[in-house]
């Protein structure tokens, strides 16, 4: 369980104000010349030591990430680019950052900017955090106000940071529809490689980091990796924002230890689940790409990243979506092939037709319509856009259909069966 001493995020349910002199109060930008002047390689080797994996979903080594960027060359500028798109669904904890804690944000940016030569950052919102928009913005203001950042700021390392507002696309939180974007181009994913560290925004060196990442830097290197790495569990280190929501009895963003188990998690933060824990049916452990998990593997579940991933789920985002057993789980798998379907770029062949598969067998087993032939075809197609896409979009909506078939097989089957008892032979034409 995760001790006040030890939180980094002390504003997250905003009952403090989020203004430079609140922020200061609770540790924002405390000692910050002192940091940047360790050097590039101390504040690198820190972020490595504490052992931060990225909080936007893939889980790949901050530092390490950091130090992916080239040497500076002349007129290759370099960037750093926050993803503050959190479009997934489940997902609202960079929203809480931006609104309570944007100085810590803020903070990171230079650190982070700093230590990978870059002189310029941009924060991109997804189109609908209008109010966090104004947030970080007012933050930015101050920020520049207090000469904390800027041309000539009081750390003295230029440093100007911009805060973009997006359209509203899903796909732009994919980090190269995202520079895409900030480029003034429809925001469609780029092939890869190359890697944004050596052709991103503008062409030049460029890191793409989600806002927790960023956001959690300045407080572990005021405590030292060491700090950070003792938390959690090996290789799943730290302390994690995890957004809790669906049928528990009080959603709400939470920072925990990682490793922290489902229940204790549900239990400690949300008053447990809606109708007690015999009610509990499945579990989405990670925002909604990710498979789900049936209720007799969930409740001494660690919520890490490893953990998840045996199970053929993940923690992604850390978004728990919560269904209990008044869930129709096809009905629910099949509203969120609708949403990747729709969020679709279009772009590459089995994504564009492959969600759109997926999303009419589901919507199709939701109500029996179908054939239990089709239940191993629609696995196939699955498998047919896994891996086959340029983005992970095509993974995204082809995990939950599999996690589906995995382990509610035996609901699509009753509900076939179900339609078929009590179905005309008219009825069946209509269903092959
Ligand atoms: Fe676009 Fe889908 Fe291909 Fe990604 S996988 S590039 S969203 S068509």
């Amino acid at each position: 369980m995760l001790h006040d001493r030890d939180r980094i995020f002390t504003n997250l349910n905003g009952r403090h104000g989020a203004d430079l002199q609140s922020s200061l109060k609770r540790g924002a930008w405390d000692g910050t010349k002192f940091l940047l002047e360790q050097g590039k390689d101390w504040i690198i080797t820190e972020m490595k030591a504490s052992g931060l994996r990225g909080r936007g979903g893939a889980g790949f080594p901050t530092g390490l990430k950091w130090s992916f960027m080239p040497k500076p060359q002349e007129g290759r500028p370099h960037y750093l680019v926050v993803n503050a798109d959190e479009s997934e669904p489940g997902t609202c904890k960079d929203r809480e950052i931006m609104r309570n804690d944007p100085h810590l944000l803020i903070e990171g940016c230079m650190i982070a900017s700093f230590a990978m030569h870059a002189n310029a950052c941009y924060v991109y919102l997804r189109g609908e955090y209008v109010r966090e928009k104004e947030a970080l913005q007012r933050a930015v203001d101050e920020a520049y106000a207090a000469n904390l950042v800027g041309k000539n700021n009081v750390h003295g390392y230029p440093f100007d940071i911009y805060v973009h507002h997006g359209a509203g696309a899903y796909i732009c939180g994919e980090e190269t529809a995202l520079l895409e974007s900030l480029e003034g181009k429809k925001g469609m994913p780029r092939l890869k490689p190359p890697f944004p560290a050596n052709m991103g925004l503008y062409g030049c060196p460029t890191t793409v980091n989600n806002v927790e990442s960023i956001a959690v830097a300045g407080t572990i290197l005021r405590r030292g990796g060491g700090w950070f790495a003792g938390l959690g569990k090996p290789n799943n280190t730290g302390t994690k924002l995890f957004s809790i929501s669906g049928h528990v009895n009080r959603p709400c963003n939470v920072e925990e230890e990682m490793g922290i188990t489902f229940r204790e998690l549900v239990e400690k933060h949300c008053g447990g689940v809606r109708g007690g824990w015999d009610n509990l049916m499945a579990v989405i452990p990670g925002g909604s790409s990710v498979p789900l998990l049936p209720e007799h593997q969930c409740q001494d579940l660690s919520m890490d990243f490893d953990t998840l991933r045996n199970l053929k789920s993940g923690l992604g985002t850390a978004a728990v979506i919560v269904m209990d057993k008044s869930t129709d789980v096809i009905r629910a798998i099949a509203r969120l092939s609708y949403f990747y379907k729709h969020e679709s770029c279009g772009q590459c062949t089995p994504c564009r037709e492959g969600t759109g598969w997926m999303w009419r067998v589901v919507s199709r087993m939701a109500e029996g319509r179908a054939e239990k032939r089709e239940i191993d075809m629609l696995l196939e197609v699955t498998t047919q856009v896994e891996g086959h896409t340029i983005c992970a979009l095509g993974d995204a909506a082809a995990w939950p259909v599999q996690g589906l078939i995995r382990h509610y097989r035996h609901v699509i089957e009753q509900r076939i069966d179900d339609y078929t008892a009590r179905s005309t032979p008219a009825d069946h034409l209509v269903a092959a």
